[in-house]
């Protein structure tokens, strides 16, 4: 299975930062053609992006999405606009939206039911909290944001994304036997809904990925890939955490 590694910029960057940004990865990542390289600027950059993204085989990602296609529904952005934009992807439940929008399970479905009829890959995001791991409740969060999240969801152009929220912008990343025990029981939760069809889902590992435990991390079996904050934020990081060693 090809690797997916996302670089979610969240509210960082101007225009002009984006332009600078994109002229150092395009050349550092030219030769990486196993891994699906998605960047995910703030909706101002988008069409620049898409621009210098153009006869390189960098793909376009936007951080969220509204779930209806146009009309009175001021400062909200729809999957056309997106596609419009040159957007092949978009992140759908981040933690952060969830947890400073008020994004629930049902507004997170709607969302990518919207984005996927429009034709735009979803990055869908779960992962439990410090209190919620602590109170050996990690499994039933994930689960159930995963059964309503993709309640009459199909399996196809789908990335599911395992973001613990402790390990987010923290520096505390997932052990490998961490990620690797919620990437399994994601799958599990996959196969109920999508049978074999799930074998081919990549589930992404992200909290606090950097260059130095990137390596460990791609080794894991069910980690395929990353969605990366702050380390996306530097085009040398980023780089970094793109041209990763395969172990074993
Ligand atoms: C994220 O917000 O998607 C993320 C993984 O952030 P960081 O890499 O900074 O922890």
């Amino acid at each position: 299975m090809k690797y997916f590694i996302a670089a979610n910029w969240k509210m960082n960057k101007t225009i002009a930062e984006t332009r600078e940004f994109l002229r150092s990865i395009v050349p550092a990542v030219q030769g990486v053609t196993e891994v699906d390289i998605v960047i995910a600027p703030p909706f101002t950059c988008l069409p620049i992006a898409a621009e210098a993204m153009k006869n390189t085989h960098l793909q376009l990602s936007a951080q969220d999405v509204f779930w209806e296609e146009k009309g009175a529904y001021t400062g909200e952005i729809s999957p056309l606009m997106l596609l419009g934009a040159g957007c092949k992807h978009v992140i759908i439940g981040h933690s952060e939206r969830r947890q400073y929008f008020a994004e629930d399970d049902a507004i997170v479905n709607r969302k990518i039911k919207a984005a996927k009829m429009a034709g735009l890959g979803v990055i869908f995001c779960v992962g439990e909290s410090l209190e919620e791991r602590e109170a050996g409740k990690a499994f039933d969060v994930i689960k159930r944001e995963i059964e309503i999240g993709l309640a009459e969801v199909n399996s196809d152009n789908l990335v599911v994304a395992y973001e613990p929220i402790w390990a987010i912008g923290t520096g505390r990343t997932a052990t490998t036997e961490q990620a690797q025990e919620v990437h399994a029981f994601i799958r599990k939760i996959l196969a109920n809904l999508y049978g074999s069809k799930a074998e081919n889902i990549r589930i992404l590992y992200g909290g606090s990925v950097t260059p130095d435990n990137v390596d460990g991390l791609m080794a894991c079996n069910d980690v395929n890939g990353a969605l990366v904050g702050g380390a996306s934020l530097k085009p040398e990081s980023f780089a970094k955490i793109v041209c990763f060693k395969k172990e074993n």
